[in-house]
Formats: C-alpha cells, structure tokens, sequence
C-alpha cells in the first residue's frame, strides 16, 4: 500500500537540504542562534515577498498575533472579532493579549469569516478585528475595512494559512498588520516553531519588535512589559531557502487543486470555492462530506481513508465556541456548527504527484459507498 501523507516536509526538504546544510553551518560559525544576520535577511526577503516594508520575525503564529493585537491595543477591557471557525491560536492570542473573544459565524461556501456579522459586532469597546485567511485564500478585507472606516478599529489579520496568497493583487498585511506562522506544516515552514508580523506601519513594527524582546530595544532597557518572543537563526536559514521556492511551491499546489477539482467532480462531495479576486495558495484542501448533522459519516470516511493510506484530516472538528476552553462564551454559530462535522481535508503539497492524487480520489470514491 501507498502511503500519501496530508503533507510531505521530507519531500520538501530534499529540495532545499544542501542550503540548509551550508545556512546552518554559517550560524554555527557565528554562533548566531537567537536573531542575528540570518534572522535580519529573512526579514528583509519576508517584507518584500509581502509587498510591504517591515517584517518582525518572532517565536511562532501565535506569539506573531498576540503581539500584534496588543501593538494595536487590543488588550485588557477591549473587545475583538474573531471567527468561530478557525484554529484555536486565533482565539488564544486574543484571551493571552487580555481582549475579550468575540465570536461571529463562517460563510458557508468559503468558511471564512462572515463580514456582515463581523461589522455588526462591533462595539464602542471593539478595538480589533481578527479575518484568518483560511485554508490558503483571503477573506474579504476590502469590504471589513470600509465598513470600519471612520471607526477606530484596527484590522489584524491572521495570515498563518496564506503565505504567498493575494487578494485583488494585495497581499496580507499590505492594509495595516497581518501575523502568521512558519509551523512546519504551514505553505512556507520552519524546522520547529517560528511566525512573524508584517506590517506597513514602522511604529507598529517597532512595538511588534519592543514587546517581543522583554521590552526594549537594547539589552537591559525595558520600557514596557513585554515577552520573550524572537526568531532563531538556524529558523531563518530554513526559511530563506523555502522563500526563495515559495512562489513555485505555491504554483504547484494551484495545479494540485486544481487537479483534484477534476478528478472529485463526480462524487457526492461538495468542493472547495475561491473567492473572486483572490489568488489561492491551498494551504488546505477542504471539501465537504454531506452527513445527517453528527461527524459519523465523515468519520467513517476518515477511517476509511486512513485503511487506504490516505493521510487525510478535519480542519476543524469543534468550532472555538465548543471547545473546553472557550465553552464559557456560548452563543449559537450555525453556519460553523453544520460544517464542523462534514470537513474533510486531502493530501496537497507541492511535490504531491498526479498518480498520488488519483490514489486519494480512487480511495475517496470507495470510502463514500
Ligand atoms: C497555525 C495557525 C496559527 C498559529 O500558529 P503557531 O505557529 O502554531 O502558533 C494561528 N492561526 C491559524 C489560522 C493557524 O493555522
């Protein structure tokens, strides 16, 4: 039997290995391990790969958003916007900045974030508004951010799915301030944790910078309250040679999408969409398994799927609302509560060849039966 893992690091890693090995000797010699040259050129490429000016490499995505929202000040007493749908982290950072969670429902073709319910929420005390870009495309910030004009709420994007992806040619961050995550499995990822904020803004980047080093900016100075939150060298090495092959990859993975768009047409499965105007990078590809309301069908799917070797996974079973963690906020999310139980993620990655994709949908079609 085939294996066909959701991701494939190794096969990612063969492609950039001698650059890694020869980065990683550079900061052995330099023992440069936390920040340093390697760190500052990764900043500089990351900013110019995101279309904008300043870039604040940190420990992992979910540092990246907390730090972001308290840059923009979102902390004790204000309130922010968030989607139910989404990873935890988002909801995390939010509690972990001191901000109130506010939660607001999905759409139900793209499962981003609702924006109607997400400017209907907004209060005197809303500070921020958190879109995630899921599964690899943009919500539809445009229309978050003219809603908001005139209105002294700031736009934190969670940019931890999207890396490389655009949006009527704009890419996160470009409006204001994005965080994201170099998890390993994420479009562009690290060799243990790592993320980082982009931003158009230099006071924000400073802050983001600031609050990320114990609070200042030279060794024993600390003007605010802050945290231990940098990006390590031998990170950046591995991140430098991945950028370097990330508009490719990305390619790759369009192609790959594309691919499976074919080849499920005729099942009983409902099929990722794309928004107009956005240019998608798949980070996840997500479809959707029809059932009666619980996780059973799909469950079994999933089980089945992994008999095959199909390395398939849920992103996500529980919406943010119907975790332990942030049941204590109730509120009713349908939208996100129908989907939970029917989402199904395939294998995608870059080097996923057209034979491996015809496996996954040969053994989709049968565990469907
Ligand atoms: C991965 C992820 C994060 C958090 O990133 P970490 O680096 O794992 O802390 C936040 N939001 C979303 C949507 C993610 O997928």
């Amino acid at each position: 039997m085939t294996r066909i893992p959701l991701v494939d690091l190794a096969a990612a890693h063969a492609e950039v290995a001698e650059e890694v090995e020869a980065g990683f000797k550079r900061v052995l010699a330099e023992t440069a391990f936390v920040g340093g040259a390697e760190v500052a050129a990764f900043e500089q490429e990351y900013a110019a790969f995101s279309g904008v000016p300043f870039c604040v490499g940190v420990a992992n995505g979910t540092d990246a958003l907390e730090l972001a929202l308290r840059a923009v000040g979102a902390g004790p007493g204000a309130e922010v916007i968030l989607p139910a749908n989404t990873f935890i982290a988002t909801a995390e950072a939010v509690a972990r900045a001191g901000a109130r969670v506010v939660l607001v429902d999905c759409e139900p073709g793209t499962y981003l974030m609702d924006t109607e319910a997400a400017l209907a929420a907004v209060t005197p005390a809303t500070r921020a508004i958190v879109p995630v870009h899921l599964y690899g495309q943009m919500a539809p910030i445009e229309r978050l951010r003219s809603g908001l004009r005139g209105r002294d709420v700031a736009v934190v994007e969670d940019a931890a799915q999207c890396q490389g992806a655009t949006r009527h040619g704009s890419g996160a961050g470009s409006g204001g301030i994005a965080a994201t995550s170099f998890y390993p499995g994420k479009n562009l990822g690290a060799y243990g944790d790592a993320g980082a904020v982009v931003t158009t803004s230099p006071e924000l980047a400073t802050t983001v910078r600031t609050l990320g080093s114990h609070g200042g900016l030279t060794k024993y100075t600390h003007d605010l309250i802050g945290m231990n939150s940098r990006l390590d060298g031998v990170q950046a090495v591995v991140l430098r040679a991945k950028l370097a092959r990330l508009a490719g990859w990305n390619e790759r993975r369009r192609a790959a999408a594309a691919r499976y768009d074919e080849l499920l047409a005729g099942l009983d499965v409902v099929l990722p969409q794309t928004l107009d105007g956005n240019e998608h990078v798949w980070h996840i590809y997500c479809v959707r398994i029809p059932g009666d309301g619980t996780p059973a069908r799909r469950d079994e799917v999933l089980a089945r799927l992994h008999a095959a070797g199909v390395g398939a996974a849920v992103h996500y079973p529980v919406p943010v609302h119907r975790t332990g963690a942030f049941a204590a906020l109730g509120g009713s999310f349908p939208t996100a509560e129908a989907a939970a139980p029917e989402l199904l993620s395939l294998p995608i990655y870059p080097q996923i060849t057209a034979a491996q994709q015809e496996a996954v949908a040969a053994a989709l079609a049968v565990a469907l039966r």
